[in-house]
């Protein structure tokens, strides 16, 4: 693959010098999308113990970065575990993003799919953040992901029902 420096047109023939518009010099393009199976190999080989460091480099980052959080974060006399911070927030969150998306695109009819996965990812959230407060927050998104998500879902179905009946009654 060559292409042209002034016009960027792209020329598949290797015999190809010249660029057939501008007639600019060609330049090799890098074939990055297709890389020889040499290169591939090579590093498998020479690498055998590459995954095992990986890991323990980054499971020893990780209590370094675990013990500076706590000697960082940790008021004194408060466990961390009763602090809020670093707990994950993704499923309340997903579920709230959802809701909102729900309640948007209800005119579509995508509120009973997106009604429904909302307020499960809510459900989800908000029981694992009940249970386990040192690891899951979010409880207050999740509630508005359930109650829009909710909210989303039945609303569509309405609409779905009145919309057949609508349609039955006017045809
Ligand atoms: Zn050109």
């Amino acid at each position: 693959m060559k292409h042209c420096p002034r016009c960027n047109q792209r020329y598949e023939d290797k015999d190809l010098n010249f660029c057939l518009n501008d007639g600019e010099l060609l330049v090799e393009f890098d074939t990055s999308d297709a890389p020889p199976t040499l290169y591939m190999d090579s590093p498998r080989k020479t690498a055998e113990n590459w995954p095992d460091v990986n890991t323990q480099q980054a499971g020893q980052n990780q209590q370094i970065y675990g013990y500076q959080q706590q000697q960082m974060y940790q008021p004194p006399g408060i466990p961390l575990a009763q602090t809020s911070f670093g707990t994950d927030n993704s499923l309340p969150t997903i579920s709230l993003i959802l809701g909102i998306s729900a309640w948007v695109l209800m005119c579509c009819y995508l509120g009973i799919p997106l009604g429904a996965a909302a307020a499960i990812t809510g459900y989800i959230g908000y029981s694992r953040s009940n249970q386990d407060p040192s690891r899951y927050g979010g409880g207050s998104m999740a509630v508005i992901g359930i109650v829009l998500g909710a909210i989303s879902f039945f609303l569509t179905i309405l609409m779905f029902v009145f919309g057949f009946i609508g349609g039955i009654i006017g045809g």
